[in-house]
């Protein structure tokens, strides 16, 4: 193996693996060494139609000869089509695009408190959010985020957040004051441990957002674009929200971020009130409607169907086989946690060396994200690495 360390001159944020990728296809990726790896985290859930997808590569390839950027004092006709997508799919009205997840958030937050201010004429500000929650880096985003250790060190926090239980309605009617514009939620929080929200309660949610004016505010940025098995999270829970926020898997790897929201909400987005240069560029955009065109086109959410009971057999035979190691497997289509009795890194690290990259979400949860052209074999690789690292 390579012994990457850190460049000098580069800042040491990132507990980095010592491995350097440097290309991808498909679901493998190699290592500046000629090492071939078994990629079975999407780049945390962004590869999901596998590195390097060709349609989505031919399509930037012609884009880039063409037109990168284009400011946002223009209109730019892809933001129209990828727009329309969006909105047939989801089911809402209007889309605003920026370039990332945490940047999506922060449009969530900001839109919310303006509707709640411009258009419904209150002094509501207030954002109800979950333990364990994460939704981005930035300094509203982190407020919003349920886990003390993305906070440490950045005060003083913007106000106007506060972080209840997930999955306990009642906490939520207590903690709604004349303050409270949205509830802010993941219906799969990836991050802090692949917790699925239950169906009651998230009915529950949108039943309290009805009665007290409230915007039911989702965040489907690691579970959107099919992930969980149906496009966004939210249609297989019975609820509509009023704006949900888009970014890893919408544009196969190319940086993209969306909010989603009802006519409704997005009048309170009126010109001059928010934007960004880069949000909405051409080259994006592309990357999000050839995304999208090959996920329709190729029927793919049949195949995270497929692929879900398939890998979820392998885990069900495996906690059969290890009952003290696997505690629970959970999640949702294919955002799935195998949560062990043993430190997940121990299992990823002999995955590693058994050239398959897995992922963490805490200290005791795998969390497997496999790509949508994931194959059987591929599955059983995984299985058979876990189920030594697990005999061990
Ligand atoms: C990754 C993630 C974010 C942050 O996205 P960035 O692009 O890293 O800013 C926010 N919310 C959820 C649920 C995520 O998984």
């Amino acid at each position: 193996m390579n012994t990457a360390t850190e460049p000098i001159h580069l800042m040491n944020n990132y507990a980095r693996w010592p491995i350097s990728l440097v290309k991808g296809q498909g679901n493998q990726v190699w290592d500046d060494q000629g090492k071939q790896y078994l990629d079975f985290t999407s780049g945390i859930a962004v590869t999901s139609l596998g590195h390097v997808p060709p349609k989505v590569t031919a399509k930037l390839h012609q884009q880039l000869d063409t037109l990168w950027h284009c400011s946002n004092l223009f209109h730019i006709p892809q933001q129209a089509v990828l727009s329309e997508k969006l909105s047939k799919l989801s089911g809402l009205d209007s889309a605003f695009f920026c370039n990332s997840g945490a940047e999506a958030n922060e449009a969530l937050i900001k839109i919310a408190r303006r509707y709640a201010q411009k258009v419904k004429g209150t002094g509501r500000f207030e954002i109800i959010t979950f333990s364990q929650s994460f939704h981005g880096r930035t300094l509203a985003t982190l407020t919003a985020t349920g886990q003390d250790k993305v906070k440490d060190g950045f005060a003083p926090l913007p106000t106007g957040f506060v972080t209840v239980p997930y999955n306990d309605l009642a906490a939520v009617e207590a903690a709604i004051t004349d303050n409270t514009c949205g509830i802010m939620l993941e219906l799969v929080q990836g991050e802090g441990g692949v917790h699925p929200a239950e169906e009651a309660w998230v009915q529950g949610l949108r039943k309290l957002c009805d009665e007290h004016g409230l915007l039911l505010l989702v965040d489907e940025i690691q579970t959107g674009i099919g992930r969980t098995g149906t496009w966004f999270a939210f249609q297989q829970y019975g609820v509509k929200p009023d704006a949900i926020s888009l970014a890893k898997g919408l544009g196969s790897g190319f940086p993209i971020g969306a909010i989603v929201a009802t006519s409704e909400v997005a009048q309170a987005f009126a010109p001059g009130t928010h934007g960004t240069t880069f949000g909405g560029n051409p080259l994006a955009m592309t990357a999000g409607i050839a995304t999208l065109e090959t996920m329709e086109e190729e029927h793919i959410l049949e195949r995270v169907g497929q692929i879900e009971k398939q890998l979820l057999a392998g885990l069900h035979k495996l906690q059969a086989d290890h009952p003290t190691k696997v505690v629970a497997v959970r999640g949702k289509g294919l955002l799935v946690g195998v949560e062990l009795a043993i430190p997940s890194a121990d299992v990823i690290s002999f995955a590693r060396e058994q050239s398959v990259i897995l992922l963490s979400a805490g200290p005791n949860v795998l969390r497997l994200l496999p790509s949508f052209i994931t194959t059987q074999a591929e599955i059983d690789q995984v299985i058979s690495v876990i189920d030594k690292a697990l005999t061990q």
